[in-house]
């Protein structure tokens, strides 16, 4: 349960997130192209009240990374009648076997997290049964593992224009938006520009010249809570911002750990673990 008062943070979290943002988006440099940062509000393991609250205060993108809690929100008795215009992303790791479960979501947006060819096209094939009217074509983009973590879900960065080429010949219910990454946990801006962010910076360089597309047609999905103004200085359009606005997530039966062991920026296997327990406990 959430404090009194919880949904009132929310709405000045979110004006204080969105002036950043455009402040941030100012800030850029004028060789970019000049595309308006959208910001998505990741809600994940957040009750339907806080995404309702921040939709009042005119917010229309949420993003989730689990298929069934987008499936539970998104199906939301609460949220489908007050949230009639909400634009649900999901950014988590997908699984061909989840694909018909995901293009079900009412309301859903895009489809940020597609990593290989074979996905590419089950969730074609699936959008080409599944779509209501025939014309309309589900916004995707490419995940790249920039970090070339092996723990990180992702494309390999060099396979990105043949991955592309395809989506783009061969999958004619999807609507190639543009490249997605996550990147290393905890890069320290000190060192000087986050490498994955310019990674996915070059890789959009090469799609758009082999492939000729403008630049201000391929989008870049870049930036959390602890980077995104850096990521929309260096050119993202698509920040995806939770606990900044949210609050921090709760994830129970979960050990505190002690006031000098706790660092700032968890593990990333720490924090898998805790996002999996947490959507287990749900
Ligand atoms: C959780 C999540 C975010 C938001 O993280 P915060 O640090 O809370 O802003 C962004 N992108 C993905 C893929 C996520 O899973």
């Amino acid at each position: 349960m959430w404090k009194v008062g919880m949904s009132e943070e929310v709405g000045k979290a979110l004006q204080a997130v969105v002036d950043r943002v455009n402040q941030a988006a100012a800030r850029r440099s004028k060789t970019l192209p000049v595309v308006p940062p959208r910001l998505v509000a990741v809600s994940k393991t957040k009750p339907p009240d806080m995404v309702i609250e921040a939709y009042r205060k005119g917010h229309r993108n949420f993003g989730e990374n689990y298929v069934n809690e987008l499936v539970d929100k998104a199906s939301n008795p609460q949220i489908l009648e007050s949230c009639p215009e909400i634009e649900w992303h999901f950014i988590g790791h997908l699984q061909k076997n989840n694909v018909n479960k995901l293009l079900g979501v009412p309301n859903l947006f895009m489809v940020e997290t597609v990593d290989s060819v074979k996905l590419a096209d089950k969730v074609n094939s699936s959008w080409l049964r599944l779509r209501t009217a025939s014309t309309q074509t589900l916004k995707i983009m490419v995940q790249i593992n920039t970090s070339g973590e092996e723990s990180k879900h992702g494309l390999p960065p060099d396979e990105t224009v043949t991955t592309v080429k395809h989506i783009l010949s061969k999958c004619s219910a999807l609507h190639f938006s543009g490249l997605m990454t996550i990147g290393r946990y905890g890069y320290d801006l000190a060192d000087g520009p986050n490498p994955d962010f310019q990674a996915l910076l070059s890789r959009r360089q090469e799609v758009c010249a082999s492939l000729q597309l403008p630049l201000e047609d391929v989008e870049l999905s870049m930036g959390m809570s602890t980077d995104f103004e850096h990521a929309i200085e260096v050119g993202s359009t698509n920040v995806r911002v939770g606990s900044t606005i949210f609050g921090n997530r709760d994830y129970p039966n979960t050990p505190t750990p002690s006031p000098e062991k706790k660092s700032k920026v968890p593990t990333e296997e720490a924090a898998k673990k805790m996002e999996r327990l947490t959507v287990t406990e749900q």
